[in-house]
């Protein structure tokens, strides 16, 4: 019997199985999937050579976690590489914003869309430098943080703190007219924040566009070399050094309880596994919840919570085998390891509206990565791994493209076309691409799911990133915290606080929470057992 069962073998799976393993815990991870990672995973998925992450793919917010280099992944086989520039955001109009390694060629970029813009880029590092990590660390704090809070309270100052609150409720689009006048600023600013499932006018989605770029600036958007399979694969190793198992092809079905508390799982095939301690799910909320418990274990509070959860929205990825570099016509875009395309702000408000009125974009904002100015280990010499993907809505209603596309991803037929409109938003901008792909793999919002049942329908984040979803919010009201209702089973997931990202905190934080408990109840056990003691002994005495 092992002393804690994880279900799911994703980054915060692994990371929180490492950490109960570090404190000399037997440790059993069992993952449904034929190989362990969640959506860090990479394989040759095109061509034989051409290594592919086949979901995330860089890791700003991962070089970033005190939970992640906590691990020392390094002494594990994992090397990061980075490109020297984290971000390239070219236009129409031969123009392209860049997030260089070098903050003077950031700050220079922008300039050049707008005299003055230079000089608050330098500003806005100034502003990170002094709050963005003690904001991070917070972030990924258990909540509520309080040292972490306390650090962050110190770094603004008091009357910083007023300015921040009012920061963290910027909309994006509004964070860029007062800070920068030009548009490249803006790009950059909104292509960021729309990592999480934002428009440029959300409250706070300011916030995301702050952290990404700041990260990017200090620390880049470093790869694993060789593909997002080796963060895992480091991960396992570490494990597996102290101990611990990971089991693949093992769907947990269902979460034993007894006396209130977990005591195993059971997996589809019926196999009981017994967890002497503690039972961590790397699950969704809604899957552990309503597919895993059995239902008079779950509190009323909860389900009526669970019936407002919110997914983020759907995914189409495409990986493409090239036959040389993407030929983009701007040379700086050459140098980026990732690429953003959508013509400007208002392209991204007109798009993000489409996917709020349930429309599949018209022309849709790529996040598209490429390796060669990265880590040429992914694709043999000469070659070009890339990939690209973009949001399309959960419930699809119609499509403001061209194509009529009804949004039945178990059609092939539509899946392939929708790809074809994604690489027309390259085409302009590099000509020639589509001629240099040698063959290509579409994922669909359904084969997402498929092969992560983290990935409902096809959303990236465990559930919006929006802040009526985040904190104490997270992933319901009342629920801000790894602790579940049922003793001895925590939520370790990206739908629980702070949410999506190879960041790991999730699975930290839901470790550390398992330790606490089993912490106080030994104490609890001691001071019950020394009060039974005593009895024994008053009564031995007195007979
Ligand atoms: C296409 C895509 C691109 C992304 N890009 C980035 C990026 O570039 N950078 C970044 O930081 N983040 C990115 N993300 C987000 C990031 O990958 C996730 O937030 C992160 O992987 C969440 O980790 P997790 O451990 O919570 O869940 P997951 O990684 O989803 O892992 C959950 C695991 O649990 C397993 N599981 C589920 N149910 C069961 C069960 N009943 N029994 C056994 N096993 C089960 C699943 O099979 C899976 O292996 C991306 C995500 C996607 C999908």
């Amino acid at each position: 019997m092992s002393d804690a069962v994880v279900i799911g073998a994703g980054p915060n799976g692994l990371v929180a199985a490492n950490l109960l393993a570090d404190a000399g815990w037997e440790v059993h991870v069992l993952e449904a999937e034929p190989d362990p990672g969640g959506a860090v995973r990479s394989a040759e998925l095109t061509l034989p050579g051409y290594v592919h992450d086949r979901f995330s793919a860089f890791y700003p917010l991962g070089v970033a976690s005190p939970h992640l280099r906590a691990l020392r992944l390094d002494q594990h086989g994992l090397r990061w590489r980075r490109s020297p520039l984290a971000v390239a955001h070219p236009a129409g109009d031969g123009s392209t914003a860049v997030l260089s390694l070098d903050e003077a060629e950031t700050a220079a970029s922008l300039e050049a869309f707008a005299p003055g813009d230079g000089a608050a880029w330098h500003r806005f590092m100034e502003h990170f430098d002094r709050v963005g990590f003690p904001f991070i660390r917070a972030l990924l704090a258990p909540f509520p943080p309080v040292r972490a809070g306390a650090a962050l309270v110190r770094a603004l100052g008091g009357p910083g703190l007023l300015d921040f609150a009012r920061f963290g409720m910027l909309p994006v689009r509004r964070f860029a007219e007062e800070e920068f006048k030009g548009a490249g600023a803006a790009r950059l600013l909104a292509g960021n924040a729309l990592h999480a499932d934002v428009a440029p006018e959300t409250p706070g989605s300011a916030l995301f566009g702050w952290v990404l770029l700041g990260l990017g600036q200090r620390l880049g958007w470093p790869v694993p070399e060789g593909g997002s399979g080796e963060l895992t694969a480091a991960l396992v190793r570490r494990l597996e050094a102290r101990g611990g198992r990971v089991t693949c092809g093992a769907r947990v079905g269902r979460v034993i309880v007894r006396g209130g508390r977990a005591v195993g799982v059971c997996t589809a095939d019926g196999r009981e596994v017994d967890a002497r301690r503690a039972v961590l799910a790397d699950t969704g909320a809604p899957q552990l919840y309503l597919d895993l418990l059995p239902r008079e274990h779950v509190p009323d509070r909860v389900l009526g919570g669970l019936r407002r959860f919110q997914y983020d929205n759907a995914t189409v990825k495409v990986d493409w085998a090239l036959d040389g570099p993407i030929p983009w016509t701007s040379p700086e875009t050459r140098r980026a390891g990732t690429v953003h395309i959508a013509e400007d702000m208002d392209r991204l408000t007109l798009e993000t509206a489409n996917l709020a009125a349930g429309l599949i974009p018209e022309h849709p904002f790529l996040i598209v990565g490429q390796y060669a100015p990265v880590d040429p280990t992914r694709a043999p010499a000469g070659g070009e791994t890339a990939w690209g993907y973009t949001h399309v809505p959960q419930e699809v209603r119609g499509d403001a493209g061209p194509d009529g596309l009804r949004g039945d991803w178990a059609d092939r037929a539509e899946v392939e076309r929708f790809a074809d409109r994604m690489e027309a938003q390259i085409e302009p901008l590099a000509p020639g691409f589509r001629a240099s792909i040698k063959a290509r793999h579409v994922t669909s919002p359904r084969d997402l799911e498929a092969h992560n049942a983290n990935l409902v329908g096809g959303s990236v984040n465990g559930g919006t990133a929006q802040i009526h979803q985040q904190l104490v919010f997270r992933p319901t009201p009342g629920l801000g915290r790894p602790e579940t209702p049922i003793r001895g089973l925590f939520l370790a997931s990206a739908s629980a606080h702070p949410g999506g990202g190879v960041h790991g905190a999730c699975g930290a934080n839901a470790a550390r929470a398992a330790l606490a408990w089993q912490r106080a109840r030994r104490v609890s056990v001691a001071v019950a057992g020394g009060a039974v003691a005593r009895g024994a002994y008053r009564g031995w005495v007195g007979r």
